[in-house]
């Protein structure tokens, strides 16, 4: 018999809740922003919790961007957050390879954009690939191959709309025939939301051509994969069971938190509505379920 989890209450007293937990981490777009526009009440509610002594976090499955570039969007937005307390899929692929010492020697090639790159850079690590790689046809005559750098220890896939043939081939080739080279991927996202018309292919598209060609897994480093959780509350010393994990999607951010062992709040302010939240196919259940973040402000206990 599965043990099933209680299911999701909306949540009735925010003060009980604030109170129960020493860290908030929130995921970004669909908590914090909405593409480039700040969801209503942010600042006051972040304010708020800071006021209260609460650590907060941001981690986002976003790999496009850096640290540093995520934290000139909180300036833009007028958020006071420091570049320490932000946690992006591009970080969280460098943190990987230094956590298990990937040798400087070796390079890494990178299917994505720029935040990867440079948070490579940062770290140390020798790399090549990115936005700009390849994107001509590949003339095939006979006999013809094409050539890969053997120092290639490891292959980063993040979301990329650079993505093409070339990057491809050339992915599949430095996993295929070197057995010991790594496989990352900073996130598997089906869907995302690039702009607020339509659902557009998110970075799990990408992901999913290399595991076609290579016919393996990768190790993923963003949500809901724990590394990111294990990495922040071994960096900021804090016990998952005094964190509360605040996000819009069920697949990542609520089973982020669920693995992690934290209480979790799902707000619907993103891409999960109500009643998908409630449909008899969603096995995902996060204890408190919220319309937006600002409701901090105003659910208090009767
Ligand atoms: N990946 C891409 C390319 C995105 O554009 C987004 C959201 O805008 C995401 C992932 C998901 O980001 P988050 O984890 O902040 O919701
Ligand atoms: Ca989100």
């Amino acid at each position: 018999i599965m043990k099933t989890r209680a299911s999701t209450q909306p949540l009735k007293n925010a003060d009980e809740l604030i109170a129960s937990v020493e860290t908030f981490i929130f995921d970004c777009d669909g908590v914090i922003w909405k593409g480039d526009k700040l969801i209503d009440g942010v600042p006051e509610t972040l304010d708020m919790l800071r006021s209260k002594g609460k650590r907060l976090v941001f981690v986002t499955n976003n790999s496009t961007k850096s640290r540093k570039q995520y934290g000139k969007k909180f300036e833009t937005l007028g958020l006071n957050v420091n570049e320490e307390e932000i946690f992006a899929s591009s970080f969280a692929a460098a943190a990987y390879l230094k956590s298990i010492n990937f040798p400087k020697d070796k390079k890494v090639y990178v299917i994505g954009e720029d935040g990867i790159l440079k948070e490579l850079e940062l770290a140390g690590f020798q790399y090549l690939g990115g936005p700009d790689d390849g994107g001509k046809k590949i003339e095939l005559k006979p006999g013809f191959l094409m050539e890969h750098d053997k120092d290639v220890g490891a292959v980063v896939v993040g979301f990329d709309r650079y993505f093409n043939y070339y990057k491809v081939q050339y992915g599949t080739l430095c996993i295929r025939e070197n057995p010991g080279c790594l496989f990352i991927a900073t996130n598997r996202d089906a869907v995302t939301h690039l702009t607020d018309a339509q659902e557009w292919a998110g970075g799990g598209s990408m992901v999913g051509a290399i595991c076609g060609s290579t016919q393996r897994e990768p190790l993923i480093v963003g949500k809901p994969s724990t590394f990111m959780m294990d990495y922040l509350a071994n960096k900021f010393g804090i016990l998952k069971s005094q964190i509360c994990m605040v996000g819009d999607r069920l697949d990542t951010d609520i089973l982020f938190g669920q693995n992690g062992g934290c209480k979790t709040l799902l707000v619907l302010s993103g891409v999960t509505t109500l009643s998908m939240l409630q449909s008899p196919s969603n096995s995902i259940q996060p204890d408190f379920y919220s319309n937006k973040i600002s409701d901090f402000l105003s659910l208090k206990a009767a």
